[in-house]
Parts: C-alpha cells; structure tokens; sequence
C-alpha cells in the first residue's frame, strides 16, 4: 500500500510556508557575546511585549525599532567613531555627501542663512552648495581660507551663519589654520563644519578645537579598502536630535553591510594611517629629487606654504597620506602616458584605500572648473594626485620611476 502524498502537515505542525518564514528566528541567544559585531540585517526588531515598543517610541526607553532610525551594527559603528573624533555622538550615512547635505541642514542652513566655504573644497560639496543649498534660498560665499586678510573680511561683511571647510583640500592639500578659523568663527557667532575626510581623527579631531560638526567620507580612509560607500558625521549633543530627526525623515541611512564594514576598518585606522603617512613622505622625497617633477605638494616638505601649521597640528612626522605632483613642462598626452604605464598605482578617482591610487584632476575632479580659474588655483595640466598606498615603499618609487621614463 503506498502512502498517499499530501501538503498537510502532521497534527500538531504548521504548515511548510508557515515554518519556512518563521523556524529559527526571533530566539534571543544570550548566553554569548559575539567578539564582533554582527551584521544586523533586519528591518524592523520586535520585543515580548507591545509595552515596549510603545515605550520606545514615546521615548521614554532607548531601543530599536525600525532600522530607518537605528540598527545595531550602525550603533557600534557610531559609537567608534564618537570615541576616535572626541565628539557626543555619531551619526553614519548612505554616503559622504548624504552626510554633509545633513550637517548643513543641522547646522541651520536653510532659506534667507548664509554660508561660508572654503575655495577649494571637494567639488561635489561645492555643487551640492550651489545646486541644492542656493537654489533653494540658502546665500552661499566661497573664500580663500588660507588667506587670514579674506577670510576675516567675509566673516565680518557676509556675516555667515554656517562655516564649511575640510582640514586638508584638494588636490593642493592645504591645510587651514583651524584653531584660529575655529576661534574666529565661534566670534562670528557661526556654526563649523569640518570636513575631516582627508586627515582623519588620527591626524587631527576638529572638536578639540570648537567644531560643530565633523564629516567623513567613510567611502575613503574609514573603510580603507575601496568597497563600501558610507559617510559619518560626529558632532555636540545639542545637536544630536536635529540632524536625527531629519535623517529619519530624509531616510539616507547606510546599509548595515556597510556599517559593519567601516566598523571593521576603523580598527586598523591607526595603523594604516601609520603606513600611509610614513610612505606618502618617502614617496613625496623621492619626486622632489626627481629631474622630471617640477613641483611637490606635500604638507611635510619645508617648502610647502602651510608646512608649518601642518607641523603644528598634526602629530610629529605625519602629514598624511596623499602627495601632489607636477611632471614638468608635461602636456596632457604626457600624463596620459605617464598614467597609463603605471603597474602598482590604480587609476581610480578614490583615495584612501589599501592600494596606492592616482587621479588626473584636470580629467575628473576640476573637470568643470574653467581653465581660468583652474590655473589660478595652481591646479595645471600636469598636475597628479597620488593617495599613497600601504604597499611596500619602494614597489610603489619604482613603478613612478618606470613610468616617469616612458613619457
Ligand atoms: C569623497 C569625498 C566626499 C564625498 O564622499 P562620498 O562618500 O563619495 O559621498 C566628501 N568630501 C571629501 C573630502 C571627499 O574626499
């Protein structure tokens, strides 16, 4: 007699879809702490009783919800980076622009406020200013920081409400005098943003010296290893509900994936901070000696303009980890060539990864820029960007000096 086949579960079992949604889920495993952080893929968390949930959203007990306003593995992430920026609180982001864009919003730049930026700032942030930030009201000025005579003036006559600058620029690497723009600032009664992207909280942490808020790309050196977009922004308490109130409203939130894996790379930030510093400075050596460079930009030589605040305000011997350069008297051909026949440095238009990366600014980042202005800045047609890698030194000022022979 065969068994006749049926859907139906035993007696007492739910049926297969029922078991195949729910089996396994939901069981609070307590007896072990994981060493890591799990990646907290789930959209919403659910309690014993309703109570709580209504606790939590009147606010009357902390707790998670919906991962629209937190998750987990986003906490931990916030908490590292509040700890390594010295800042209240953290709030992490789909992206660096995702984070600036909630920054300005909490820093109160809305409809008849105005801003003050820095000339050379990141070319999106620049058009987010102008393409979102102005066009709905919001006055926006740039202006040379470096120059204490302008900066002081614009302070003065545009009476800004909100300051935006980043701790080193780009591609020049400039680097501001931030406890005197801090302090200036503070008098003018304006909030500060920090755009600390480039120095990390290993170089420099903008809160020591008064900001309001300070921003990260976690796409670059956070996450180190050029597989995740993310962005942070670390700022003071009084703060802490405005800029959560609009992410949960705007919805820019970074995917807890990402959020484990920034986590994962802040924990060798130190050390490979360490690493870039230490090779971008012998790489930025080596051009210097180099017949076919005519110019360096790096914060650590004598000869770069701000060398001196660099030295001030970063720790001994670390300037960071990104080297302009000049290839003299070189045509666009030339650096096409140039780039072309590098083998250890990547062409790729990010920075702060494990690899060593170069980018052509004239082609990618001041792409827009008007010749004019262009050259006024310095930024010229044989002009390269390197974020120096955490390779071996010498692989990477032999693959330079191969190439620099081939054009
Ligand atoms: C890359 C970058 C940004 C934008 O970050 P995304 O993660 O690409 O959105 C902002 N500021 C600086 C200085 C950057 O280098």
């Amino acid at each position: 007699m065969s068994e006749e086949k049926s859907d139906k579960p035993p007696a007492g079992h739910r049926g297969m879809a029922t078991r195949a949604v729910h089996t396994g889920e939901r069981k609070p495993r307590q007896e072990f702490i994981p060493i890591a952080t799990p990646i907290y893929s789930s959209a919403s968390f659910v309690y014993e009783k309703l109570e709580t949930i209504d606790e939590i959203f009147g606010g009357a007990r902390s707790g998670f919800t919906y991962a629209r306003h937190d998750n987990p593995t986003t906490t931990a992430l916030e908490e590292a980076v509040a700890e390594l920026e010295q800042a209240d609180f953290a709030l992490a982001s789909a992206s660096g622009m995702a984070s600036l864009h909630l920054s300005l919003l909490a820093a109160e730049a809305g409809p008849g406020q105005r801003v003050l930026a820095a000339r050379d700032i990141y070319g999106v942030t620049y058009k987010l200013l102008l393409e979102v930030f102005a066009r709905q009201g919001v006055e926006v000025h740039f202006a040379n920081f470096q120059d204490a005579a302008e900066r002081q003036r614009e302070l003065a006559e545009f009476r800004p409400n909100v300051v935006l600058l980043e701790s080193i620029s780009n591609p020049l690497l400039r680097v501001p005098d931030l406890p005197a723009i801090a302090r200036e600032t503070q008098e003018a009664g304006a909030r500060l943003i920090v755009d600390n992207t480039f120095a990390t909280p290993v170089l420099l942490r903008p809160t020591e010296f008064g900001a309001d808020f300070v921003v990260h790309s976690a796409t670059k050196y956070f996450g180190g290893h050029g597989d995740l977009i993310g962005g942070l922004t670390a700022a003071r308490e009084e703060f802490r509900a405005v800029i959560k109130g609009y992410s949960k409203l705007i919805g820019p939130v970074i995917g807890p994936f990402e959020a484990w894996l920034v986590l994962r790379g802040l924990k060798t930030l130190p050390l490979r901070i360490e690493r870039h510093c230490a090779n971008a400075s012998r790489v930025a050596e080596w051009l210097g000696g180099h017949p076919r460079i005519a110019r360096v930009h790096f914060p650590g030589r004598p000869d770069h303009p701000d060398h001196e605040i660099a030295a001030r305000l970063f720790p001994p011997g670390m300037f960071g980890g990104l080297v302009a350069f000049e290839i003299r008297d070189a045509t666009r051909d030339d650096v096409f060539r140039f780039v072309n026949a590098l083998k250890v440095c990547v062409k790729a238009t990010s920075l702060g990864d494990v690899q060593s990366l170069v980018l052509y600014p004239v082609i990618s980042s001041h792409r827009d820029m008007a010749p004019a202005l262009r050259k006024r800045l310095g930024i010229t047609d044989g002009l390269l960007r390197l974020s120096v890698g955490i390779e071996d030194a010498e692989d990477i000022i032999a693959d330079l000096g191969q190439a620099l022979q081939k054009q």
